[in-house]
Order: structure tokens, then C-alpha cells, then sequence
């Protein structure tokens, strides 16, 4: 059953220069100690496919810390292992990383086996892992360099590009490998092969999506969140009746798309902004009908910050003024400026894909992202003391009202915002008497 498939063109044709010299460095050690040593999982598939993917995933047969830290000897980066795995990574410069995995009985102890049948080490790895794309490996030990290792009909699948999984139980085993599959299925625009498809039908409707943990799951939902149009994945875990289980309190609406797409489109920009929380930038557009009554709930789902609920439950709160102030016609700029300063960054850059890049609204949102938002009053608590005004907390407020009148257009020099300054001072002197 096993393809007696040599692919070693397609590993040249795949790896940088910089990494084959790496991958030989490996297989000669490989020799030396006698291990055999195969590239699986992720990249097998993308050398195969002639997708980029410059992972160094590497499974030996044999004691894969021993053997990274061997290794690392030639090379001077930092291992890092996990004993009770038996895996072990190499950390190099310029964020370039070598995985290391053991095939070795003492780390299995797989459900969907029987266990009757003799498996190879390799092959018992292979067998963990969640579809036969994903399922296959190629040797760079000397004697078979190049030699794909298919015991599932990966390669078949790959080239009819059908989405299969390994065994029936692989979903009950994992049900995080369901969010795998929409993303396999997507990126590369394959079939769910029907038995898989019931499969993960039957997943779904037992609820069993709910017993993937919030960390998993943030992960899984953060890998699609990495790809282009990561909407489209979004469209179809909702088609599927996935969302209620992994983002409840949100649904799906065919205008949303467009809104994603404004959203990724300023994505590069928005992440270089401190405290911007990416992911809630992200997913934006899905909390606009959000049942924010839900909001613990997703919360809990994900382990979110608290932060993170505040921003979703503040942009409902504030939303319809903001949207009313933004939108009149007749309204001063510190007003827009307040209500733009009580909306959640996040949601102000959204709201920035909202509305249409010629528009009012968006013009002025702009406007305080790029200049109100830090604008800064030419006096300081230290001036207003030299000018005898009494310290205390009604210096903030003094400042602030001194920033809305120069959003305002007032207050254009120093000597104007003393100006400002003394008037307000009197208004709080006035107020103090009166009290
Ligand atoms: P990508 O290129 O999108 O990162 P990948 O296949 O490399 O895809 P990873 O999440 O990095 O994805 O996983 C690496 C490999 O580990 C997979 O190819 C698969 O063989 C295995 N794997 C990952 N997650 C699971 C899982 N939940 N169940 C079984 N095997 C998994």
C-alpha cells in the first residue's frame, strides 16, 4: 500500500539554498548516528503542492532531544525540549526553527488503532495526525533521500484534492481538527470527502466543538485569522453551524463581507498602533449585531480579556450616538472628538471601513485618529502652577476643556491658551464661591 515515490526534485525545487545545506547538515548527522529522519506534516503537503512553506518539521526515529541537541552543536542556536513529548526545537537566528519529534513506541497511545496490527514507528506517527494531506513524510536519510512516505493515500487526495481524514473516530479524538478542516478545505480550495463531511456534520450537531478548550480554539480561529480573506472561512464555519460553538452571540450576514475586506485592507496599518487589540480588530465587523447580552459567554469561550468584553460592550453603548454625531451636519469638532474618544480603537477603525472614504463620517473619524486623537495643549500642569493657579484635579479638566478648544480651532498660541486658562479659572472660582 506504501507509494514507492521519489520527490526529491520537488524538495530542490522547494527549499531556499540556505535551508537545503541545513537539511543535508541533518542528514548527515542522520547517518552517523543511524536514525532514520523524515520532513512531515505541513510541509510535506506544500512541497507536493509547490505552495510555500519554509516549516523544518522533522520526525526521527530515535531520541529526537538527543539528536536536536547533536545537532545543535553544529549550528549554535538555542534548544528547547519537552521530555514528557519527546520533541525538541532549535531556535536560530532570524527566527528560522528546526522541529523535532520522536517516532518511538513510549510516546503513543492512540484510540483508533487497532491493536493487532503491526505499525512502523513512522507510520503510527503519521497515523496521529488529521488528514491524509497532512499525513505523509519524506526521507532525508542518505540511503532513500527523497522518498515519499504515504501510507494513507495522501498523495491521491492531493492531487484530486479531496480532504479525508485518517479514521472515523478522528474528529471525536480532536474536535478542533473540524476548524482544521475549513481552513484545509479553503485555503486550498479542496473537497471534504463525504464520509469526512458526515463526520464532521455528526461532530457538530453532537456539540462535541464545545469541548475544544478556549486556547485551542483561539489558536485554530488566529490561524485563520492569518490567512487572506479570512471572511471566507469565517462564511463557512458559519454555513456549517460551527459559530454558535466557537464565537456565541455572533451570526452571519451576507453584507459583512465587504466590511471584513475594509477591515484586512487596513489590517497592516492597524497592527503598528499600540493598543490595538488585533484579534478584536479582526472580527470587528461580526460584534455589529452581536447579542451582547452574550458577551460573558464568549468571554468564557475564549478566555478574552476583560478588556476585551468592555471594547465589544462600549462600541454597543455608544454606537448610535457616535453614529448620529459623526454623521450631523451642524456640530463642533471637540463634539465628534468626545464621542470618538469614548469608542474603542478597534471599533473606530472599523467604523472607518463602514462608512464610504469620501463621506463625512469618515473623513472626521479620520481626522481624530490622526491628529485629535494626539494632539497636545502647549501648557502643562507645571505652567499653570508658574501662572498661580492652585494644583489640584480641576487641572485636568482645565487642560482637557483647553484641548477641546483648540480641536475647536481657539487657543493657537501659548499666549491665547493663558488666555483660555485664566477665563476657565475664573469659571472655577465661581463655581467654588457659589458652593
Ligand atoms: P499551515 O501550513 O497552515 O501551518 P500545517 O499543516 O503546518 O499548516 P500546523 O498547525 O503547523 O499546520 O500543524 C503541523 C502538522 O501537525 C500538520 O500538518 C498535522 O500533520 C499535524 N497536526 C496539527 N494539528 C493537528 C491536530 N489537531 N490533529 C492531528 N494532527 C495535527
Amino acid at each position: 500500500e506504501l507509494t514507492r515515490l521519489n520527490v526529491s526534485e520537488s524538495v530542490f525545487a522547494h527549499f531556499s539554498a540556505a535551508d537545503l545545506e541545513l537539511i543535508n547538515l541533518i542528514s548527515g548527522l542522520a547517518r552517523r548516528v543511524g536514525v532514520r529522519t523524515y520532513l512531515v506534516g505541513g510541509v510535506v503537503r506544500d512541497i507536493i503542492l509547490g505552495v510555500p512553506n519554509h516549516d523544518l518539521d522533522l520526525v526521527v526515529e530515535g531520541d529526537a532531544i538527543e539528536f536536536s541537541q547533536n545537532l545543535n552543536r553544529l549550528l549554535n542556536g538555542k534548544v528547547v525540549s519537552y521530555p514528557p513529548f519527546g520533541t525538541s526545537v532549535i531556535f536560530m537566528k532570524e527566527k528560522k526553527r528546526i522541529d523535532f519529534a520522536s517516532a518511538r513506541k513510549e510516546f503513543y497511545a492512540f484510540p483508533g488503532a487497532a491493536p493487532d496490527v503491526e505499525y512502523s514507528d513512522l507510520k503510527k506517527d503519521l497515523f496521529r495526525r488529521d488528514f491524509t494531506l497532512n499525513a505523509m513524510a519524506i526521507s532525508i536519510y542518505p540511503d532513500n533521500w527523497g522518498e515519499l512516505y504515504d501510507f494513507f493515500g495522501g498523495y491521491r487526495d492531493l492531487r484530486n484534492k479531496i480532504l479525508r481524514i485518517l479514521h472515523p473516530l478522528s474528529f471525536v479524538d480532536d474536535p478542533a481538527r473540524s476548524i482544521r478542516a475549513v481552513r484545509f478545505e479553503k485555503k486550498y480550495d479542496f473537497h471534504i470527502e463525504p464520509f469526512t463531511m458526515s463526520l464532521l456534520k455528526q461532530t457538530i450537531r453532537k456539540n462535541l466543538l464545545d469541548s475544544i478548550k478556549p486556547d485551542r480554539l483561539k489558536e485554530e480561529i488566529q490561524l485563520i485569522l492569518e490567512l487572506p480573506n479570512y471572511y471566507r472561512y469565517l462564511e463557512r464555519l458559519y454555513q456549517l453551524e460551527m459559530i454558535p460553538s466557537i464565537l456565541p452571540g455572533c451570526i452571519w450576514k451576507r453584507e459583512y463581507s465587504d466590511r471584513f475586506i475594509g477591515v484586512e485592507r487596513r489590517l497592516p496599518e492597524v497592527k503598528t498602533i499600540i493598543g490595538i487589540d488585533k484579534f478584536l480588530y479582526q472580527l470587528t465587523p461580526l460584534f455589529d449585531d452581536f447579542d451582547v447580552k452574550q458577551i460573558s459567554l464568549l468571554q468564557k469561550r475564549l478566555a478574552l480579556s476583560r478588556h476585551f468584553s468592555h471594547k465589544v460592550v462600549s462600541y454597543h453603548s455608544y454606537k448610535s450616538e457616535f453614529m448620529s454625531a459623526v454623521e450631523e451636519k451642524d456640530i463642533r469638532p471637540s463634539e465628534i472628538y468626545l464621542r470618538c474618544r469614548l469608542m474603542p480603537l478597534e471599533f473606530l477603525y472599523f467604523l472607518l471601513s463602514f462608512y464610504p472614504e469620501k463621506s463625512l463620517a469618515n473623513q472626521r473619524i479620520n481626522r481624530y485618529l490622526k491628529e485629535w486623537r494626539t494632539i497636545k495643549t502647549i501648557l502643562k500642569g507645571s505652567d499653570l502652577q508658574e501662572m498661580g493657579i492652585k494644583a489640584g484635579p480641576h487641572y485636568a479638566t482645565m487642560l482637557d476643556e483647553l484641548k477641546l478648544a483648540k480641536i475647536d480651532g481657539y487657543a493657537k498660541n501659548r499666549f491665547e491658551e493663558e488666555q483660555l486658562i485664566k477665563q476657565s479659572w475664573e469659571r472655577v472660582n465661581k463655581r467654588g464661591e457659589q458652593r
